[in-house]
C-alpha cells in the first residue's frame, strides 16, 4: 500500500475551519484505501507570526520541502493589518510558492449543475463548464527586473515593470498544459500579445514548436489574450485547458472564477519540478478564497473549494483520478440535494453550517462505496 505524507496548513480565520472538513475526507480516503494519507500539521500566516513573530518558520518549510504535497488554508486578517510588510500572513505564502518553485498555477472553473444561476452569465453559457487556466506563476512582469520607479527631478516620476521570459519557462509550462489536456479534452488555447509585445512572439514561437515536437495529438490554438478574455465570457465552453502568462493568467482567472459563481466554490493547485528520484511534483494545493474574517469563527464557511483543493492533491499529485472523480461527483451530489452554505444560497433559501456541510459530503462519498 502506499503511504502519501501530507503537510496541513490551515492558517487563519476560516482556514482551520474548512481544514478541519478536509481532515475527514482524508479519514474516509485512510478507510477505504487504495493508499493512505499520514499529515503534519504546522502554523502558518498571522496564527504563525504569533507564535514565533514570522509568517512560516524554516521548520515548517523544511517540512513542506519534505512532503508529498502541501494543502493550505488561508492566511491574513485585520489583526496583522500593521505588522511589518515582510512578516505579513502573506508572505509565508509567497515563500511557500517561491522556495518550493511552483511555477504552474492550475485554477479549474467548474460550473456545477446546481449553482448554473449563481453565474452572473446566463445559466445555458455555463451550465456543464469546466475549464482549466493554467497560469505561470514565477516569472513574467511581476518579477522582472529592472522594477523601479525614478524620480526624474522635473516633477515627474518614472515607473518601470520588466516583462521576461527565458523559452524555458515557457515551455516547462506548456508541457504541463498539453499535459493536462491529454487527461481532459485534449485542447490547449494559448494566450499573449504577440501582436504588441516580444514577449508575446517568443511564447507564441516555444508553445508552437514544443506542440510539433512532442504534443501533435493535442489540439492547440493562439489566441491574444485581450481577445481570449471576451471569449471567455461571451462563450467560455469553447475552452478546455487555457494556457498563459502570470499577468494575464492572474486576470483571467479571477474573471473564469467568476463564471461559477462563488469563491466558497474555487480550488487551486501549484506545481513545481518533477524530483528526478521521487518521479515527485513540489505541489501546494489551496482554495482561492482568503480567511474570510468577516465570517470566522462562526461555522459558516463553505468547505467546499477546500475540500475540492484536497481532490486536486488526489489527482495531480497521487494520481488518484478514480478518488478525485468520486469527492467531485459528492460535492455535485450534495449541491443536488438543496445544501447551500450562506455564500451559495439563494436569497429566501435554507442555509447549513460548515461542517454540515462537510457531514453531507461525506455521507455521498459514503454513499459512493
Ligand atoms: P476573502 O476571500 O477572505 O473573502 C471575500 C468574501 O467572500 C467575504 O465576504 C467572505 O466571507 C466570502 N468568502 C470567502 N471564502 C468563503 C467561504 N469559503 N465560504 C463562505 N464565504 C466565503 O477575501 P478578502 O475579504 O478580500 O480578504 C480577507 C483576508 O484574506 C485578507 O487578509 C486577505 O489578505 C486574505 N486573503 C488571503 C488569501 C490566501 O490566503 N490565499 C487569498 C485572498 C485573500
Amino acid at each position: 500500500m502506499t503511504t502519501h505524507n501530507l503537510l496541513l496548513l490551515p492558517g487563519d480565520g476560516i482556514g482551520p475551519e474548512v481544514m478541519a472538513e478536509v481532515k475527514r475526507v482524508i479519514a474516509f480516503f485512510n478507510e477505504q484505501g487504495p493508499d493512505k494519507f499520514t499529515f503534519d500539521e504546522g502554523l502558518v500566516g498571522g496564527a504563525c507570526y504569533d507564535a514565533h513573530k514570522v509568517s512560516i518558520t524554516d521548520e515548517t518549510m523544511e517540512k513542506a520541502k519534505a512532503a508529498d504535497a502541501v494543502i493550505f488554508g488561508a492566511v491574513g486578517g485585520p489583526k496583522w493589518d500593521k505588522v511589518d510588510y515582510d512578516v505579513r500572513p502573506e508572505a509565508g505564502l509567497l515563500r511557500l510558492r517561491k522556495d518550493l518553485a511552483l511555477y504552474a498555477n492550475l485554477r479549474p472553473a467548474v460550473t456545477y449543475p446546481a449553482l448554473a444561476s449563481a453565474s452572473s452569465l446566463k445559466p445555458e453559457l455555463v451550465e456543464g463548464l469546466d475549464i482549466m487556466i493554467l497560469r505561470e506563476l514565477t516569472g513574467g512582469v511581476y518579477f522582472g527586473e529592472p522594477k523601479t520607479i525614478t524620480d526624474l527631478g522635473n516633477g515627474q516620476k518614472r515607473a518601470i515593470d520588466t516583462q521576461v521570459y527565458d523559452s524555458y519557462e515557457i515551455e516547462r509550462i506548456g508541457r504541463v498544459a498539453f499535459e493536462l489536456a491529454r487527461k481532459r479534452r485534449n485542447k490547449v488555447t494559448s494566450m499573449e500579445k504577440r501582436n504588441v509585445m516580444k514577449s508575446g512572439l517568443l511564447w507564441n514561437e516555444v508553445i508552437t514548436a514544443l506542440h510539433a515536437r512532442e504534443f501533435k495529438d493535442v489540439q492547440l490554438e493562439h489566441q491574444l489574450a485581450d481577445s481570449g478574455g471576451m471569449q471567455l465570457v461571451r462563450n467560455p465552453k469553447q475552452f478546455d485547458v487555457i494556457v498563459t502568462d502570470n499577468l494575464f493568467g492572474d486576470i483571467l482567472s479571477d474573471i473564469a472564477a467568476m463564471l461559477t459563481g462563488s469563491l466558497g466554490m474555487l480550488a487551486s493547485a501549484s506545481l513545481g519540478e518533477v524530483d528526478p528520484k521521487t518521479k515527485r511534483r513540489k505541489a501546494l494545493y489551496e482554495p482561492v478564497h482568503g480567511s474570510a474574517p468577516d465570517i470566522a469563527g462562526k461555522g459558516l464557511a463553505n468547505p467546499i473549494a477546500m475540500i475540492a483543493s484536497f481532490g486536486m492533491a488526489l489527482r495531480y499529485s497521487f494520481d488518484l483520478g478514480k478518488q478525485a472523480d468520486m469527492i467531485d461527483e459528492a460535492i455535485a451530489a450534495t449541491l443536488d440535494k438543496g445544501f447551500r452554505t450562506g455564500d451559495i444560497a439563494a436569497p429566501g433559501e435554507k442555509t447549513v453550517g460548515t461542517s454540515e456541510m462537510g457531514s453531507a459530503i461525506l455521507a455521498e462519498l459514503a454513499a459512493q462505496v
